[in-house]
């Protein structure tokens, strides 16, 4: 069903987000989302697709994803959540990484433009300076310099999330880099994407509910996803833990755990996906999924 209505000149693709903690990428993310959906789409905005970030303009789509795993590493599985970030670039068409223009970059930031300069991917980079509006002309004279340094390669854009300062122009210039292609996106589309966040919101409801020890041994997959048109949709899904003992724990006495994760996973995902949600939860033992590679891949943390 993607568009007849859209010329060739139509324009979409995925933006990787990036910038260490309160830089204002929710902010400007929140920011772009509001103003413009409520200028030119005459679509109700739902709150999937603000979760996922997608931003629908005139003549283009822009979906602003996530990186997940490039900030925290993590152990065993840490190895292949880099490469799953990894896979978040190889989707991307552009870079947008964040800046704060009121401080100087720190190690953090540092530790990012890292991450950029080995991925190898001919990703242009664009370098948005936020909170422009807190320092004086001369300051942010100095730090555009700085910051250029960090990633020079980059397009360096000073801008203000919460003021509203050169948007438009942060807008155009990411336009500009997208390849022209039809939207991915449509609001009856189930997708792979969709199913996705729907294992992650499963996993983080069983890491609220369970112990240190058995979260960090579930994987989950979707084994099925049905829109139900009115009525909702259905998703069912299977908790692989590695032991027989963390089975027991992840379903509880008299299945009361299994329950509580499912309760807690089912609102996340209404919230995701802005309707009812039926989910059915199982549980399966898979030993040592962790070190089993084709189980990896299974799961998508190989490719
Ligand atoms: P994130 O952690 O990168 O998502 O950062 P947030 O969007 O949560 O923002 C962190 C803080 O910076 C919040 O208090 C925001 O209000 C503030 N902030 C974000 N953008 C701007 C801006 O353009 N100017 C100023 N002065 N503050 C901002
Ligand atoms: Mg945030």
């Amino acid at each position: 069903m993607v568009s007849e209505v859209h010329n060739s000149a139509y324009k979409a693709g995925f933006v990787a987000v990036m910038g260490r903690p309160n830089v204002g990428k929710s902010t400007l993310i929140n920011t772009l989302l509001e103003q413009k959906i409520a200028a030119v789409s005459p679509k109700p905005q739902t709150t999937r697709r603000r979760q996922l970030g997608i931003l629908d303009l005139e003549n283009s789509q822009i979906i602003f994803a996530d990186t997940p795993g490039v900030h925290r590493p993590r152990h065993k599985l840490g190895e292949c959540m880099n490469k799953e970030a990894l896979l978040a670039f190889e989707q991307a068409d552009l870079i947008l990484f964040m800046g704060d223009a009121s401080s100087l970059p720190q190690e953090e930031d540092q530790q990012l433009a890292r991450i950029i300069a080995e991925i190898k991917l001919p990703l242009p980079v664009i370098l948005a300076l936020n909170k422009e509006d807190l320092v004086s002309i001369e300051v942010l004279e100095k730090r555009l310099i700085v910051y250029q340094d960090l990633l020079p390669g980059a397009v360096l854009l000073p801008i203000s999330a919460i003021g509203r300062q050169s948007l438009d122009v942060l807008l155009d210039t990411i336009i500009a880099y997208l390849p022209e292609h039809p939207p991915f996106y449509e609001d009856q589309v189930t997708d792979l994407f969709e199913r996705d966040i729907a294992a992650d919101l499963i996993r983080e409801a069983a890491l609220e509910h369970l112990q240190d020890e058995v979260p960090h041994s579930i994987a989950v997959r979707i084994d099925e996803y049905n829109e139900r048109g009115e009525h909702g949709a259905y998703i069912a899904g299977t908790m692989f833990v590695e032991r027989e003992s963390q089975k027991g724990i992840v379903i509880g006495q008299n299945g009361t755990m299994i329950k509580r994760i499912g309760a807690t996973a089912r609102q996340k995902i209404e919230v995701m996906n802005g309707r009812t949600v039926f989910l059915e939860l199982r549980v399966k033992v898979r030993k040592n999924w962790r070190d089993d590679e084709e189980t990896l891949r299974l799961f998508g943390f190989k490719k």
